[in-house]
């Protein structure tokens, strides 16, 4: 039975409990702070941007070395959830990445990888054919293959993050929308469809909800419809765990069509396109899958993977919250010292949940984080206007 009126003053709350939400609980819990995390729907639910089975991980970051550190760092603590939490999370198959060799996938990937001394092998498409005969790929396409990378399972990862943050002494709330919040140089306030709580900080993740939750940040978040596919590949063989790595291909638009193998989570091969989708609206968005949803996966299927152009298996729908430049934002309220936000993940966050969690629970704490997150911050946005 709940009780009529719950515990309302808490160290720090946190609102969102999706991918990056349970893991701050989980950071912040762990050392020992009084946390109560916030989700309007059910814990994990299907309604935000952190459910499908899986998210590919990746540690040549083709979008900008910067995130490498913040990368390996992530990898030590998807494994620490794993042995806290007794959960096999991260699957490791290795990654490859496929493009014209001056495009931006290989170059980008290329660099990190120089730049921090990551291993990795590169392969004419004439070694492609022999090696991964599952792609057909354009003639002017070569290959780099990364050890470090795999995929993740974001509902276990949510899961895992609440219930050791709940072993931790935090308290969670699902089904529980914030309404309204307040700070001032006492504290916070937070006012949910069913109680008011206090605090002396306050953590935003609220993924494709941000722009409602913080009205003043003064920087576009641009919420897109994505579409995930899953179909039933021809030749089992060339898709099975442990054959395939996860994979990407670049659409020289600056977008890529990207997959994974068939795991144990979802019967089929999932396939997606990264890029951003029609914009949207999380509290009005269509999330019933339609026959031309299927087309723009399925083309690109039947380009590069004809052999896993079998029957469609499911379809889901996600959100992306776009930032301007498409790099995340994590950063103090640049008007209330008290509140942390980290937001505009842009379609690429989720692998970096556990780090970010992490940052976020010392950004809460101190103020600041001794991680590399400066090039995340508010103020790239003020000196370019
Ligand atoms: C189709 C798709 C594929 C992707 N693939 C990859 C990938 O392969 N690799 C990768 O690294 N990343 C990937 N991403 C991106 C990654 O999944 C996201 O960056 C990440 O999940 C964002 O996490 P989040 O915590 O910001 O959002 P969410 O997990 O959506 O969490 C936000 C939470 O805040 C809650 N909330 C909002 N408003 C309120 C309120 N008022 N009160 C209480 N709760 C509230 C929401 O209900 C939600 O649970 C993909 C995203 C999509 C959509």
């Amino acid at each position: 039975m709940i009780p009529a009126v719950m515990q309302d003053r808490f160290d720090v709350i946190v609102v969102g409990v999706g991918g990056m939400g349970s893991a701050a609980c989980y950071h912040l819990a762990r050392r020992g702070v009084r946390v109560l995390g916030l989700e309007q729907f059910d814990i994990p639910h299907t309604r935000g941007s952190s459910h499908g089975y899986s998210r590919m991980i990746r540690t040549a970051y083709y979008e900008h070395p910067n995130y490498v550190p913040l990368l390996q760092r992530a990898f030590k603590l998807w494994k620490q959830l794993e042995d806290e939490s007794l959960l096999k999370i991260l699957h490791v198959t290795g990654g490859l990445y496929m493009g014209r060799a001056g495009g931006e996938i290989i170059a980008g990937s290329l660099a990190s990888s120089r730049k921090h001394g990551l291993a990795y092998e590169l392969h004419t498409r004439d070694e492609l054919r022999t090696l991964y005969p599952q792609f057909h790929l354009p003639e002017d396409f070569v290959g780099l293959f990364e050890y470090q990378a795999g995929y993740l399972v974001p509902e276990l990862a949510i899961g895992a993050h609440v219930d050791l943050s709940m072993r931790h002494g935090a308290t969670i709330h699902g089904s529980e929308p914030v309404i309204r919040w307040s700070s001032d140089a006492h504290g916070v306030t937070v006012t949910t469809t069913r109680q008011t709580y206090h605090a002396e900080n306050l953590v935003f993740c609220g993924g494709a909800w941000s722009d409602k939750l913080i009205t003043d940040l003064g920087v576009k978040l641009l919420v897109t419809r994505q579409v995930m596919g899953w179909v039933q590949p021809l030749r089992r063989d060339y898709f099975q765990f442990g054959v395939l790595p996860v994979w990407a291909i670049d659409n020289n638009d600056g977008t890529l069509y990207y997959g994974f193998p068939l795991t144990p989570e979802s019967p089929g091969v999932k396939v997606a396109h990264h890029g951003p989708g029609p914009a949207t609206d999380p509290d009005t968005i269509d999330r019933t899958p339609h026959a031309d949803d299927e087309q723009g996966f399925r083309a690109a299927i039947q380009k590069f993977l004809p052999d896993a152009d079998g029957p469609l298996m499911s379809m889901r729908i996600c959100m992306y919250t776009n930032s301007p430049d498409h790099h995340f934002i994590l950063d103090r309220h640049p008007t209330h010292p008290r509140v942390t936000l980290a937001c505009g993940f842009s379609g690429h966050g989720f692998k970096f949940a556990s780090v970010i969690g992490e940052a976020l629970a010392e950004l809460a704490m101190h103020g600041r984080s001794e991680l590399p997150i400066e090039f995340l911050g508010l103020s790239r946005f003020a000196q370019r206007s």
